[in-house]
């Protein structure tokens, strides 16, 4: 079973296309959610996205974009443009994304993984630190494999050995199309975010995705892999949009 992990497009085609040419050859793809929000492709990328089929979490840009959260927890510029996204995104997209079902949720192919778009307690928290992660890794009834998206940074965390630490991707250079495979052995438990498609904030510009894969009896695998994509393009979108410029200027830092 080979499993394609996208989380946060924003609505950035050119990564997501990026992504998905780079992608190797995969049974399922399972979406974290914020599809839309930040960048100025909404109606594009969800075409594709539904297009391409498998199970999605709703994300929080997903509920504000669509009405179904207020702003007022958004900053000026989140805000903005999901104020704008709201204008844009075609009717039929619009009740799509409202009817994107909350996370955590179970995928029958895959009875050992549970998705989430922030964590299996709150589709809202960030997991940005071990003893946060920690709290979520230990909820009875949850899976010892979590799948999270919310934080924009590619990595996780892995409870081992009676302590939980980060895990992040370890990649030989900062240019060009990368890849990082990790063992998740049997007995630990494990967060993973694939990073974020279309507004990575991990210092690295490039589009983030994972690939999981469990063959027969052997530990499963997690590759993370990061990809250059047309960002001058994504930002003359921006531009265009009349969006908010700090958007399109944190693409090319990563930030
Ligand atoms: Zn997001």
């Amino acid at each position: 079973m080979r499993l394609l992990l996208l989380s946060d497009i924003h609505a950035n085609l050119e990564a997501m296309e990026a992504c998905l040419a780079a992608a190797p050859a995969h049974d399922l793809v399972v979406n974290l959610g914020d599809v839309v929000g930040y960048n100025a492709s909404p109606n594009e990328v969800c075409e594709r996205v539904r297009a391409m089929g498998g199970p999605i979490v709703r994300g929080n840009h997903d509920r504000a974009c669509t009405g179904l959260t207020d702003l007022s927890e958004f900053n000026l510029v989140a805000a903005a443009s999901a104020r704008w996204t709201q204008v844009e995104l075609a009717t039929e997209h619009m009740d799509w994304l409202r009817s994107l079902p909350q996370g955590p949720i179970w995928v029958d192919e895959l009875p050992g993984i549970e998705f989430a778009h922030g964590s299996p307690r709150d589709e809202d928290e960030y997991l940005l630190n071990p003893f946060t992660a920690n709290i979520n890794l230990h909820i009875p009834g949850h899976a010892d494999v979590i799948m999270f998206g919310h934080t924009h940074l590619q990595g996780g965390f892995v409870y081992q050995e009676g302590r939980t630490r980060p895990l992040a991707p370890n990649y030989e250079s900062m240019e060009g199309a990368v890849e990082s495979t990790l063992t998740l052995f049997p007995g630990e438990r494990y967060l993973i975010n694939p990073g974020s498609v279309g507004q990575p904030r991990d210092g690295d510009w490039r589009a983030a995705f994972a690939l999981y894969e469990k063959k027969g009896n052997a530990p499963a695998q997690v590759t993370f892999y990061r990809v250059p994509y047309g960002v001058k393009q994504t930002q003359d979108r921006i531009i265009a949009a009349s969006l908010p410029e700090r958007l399109a200027l944190r693409l090319a830092t990563g930030r």
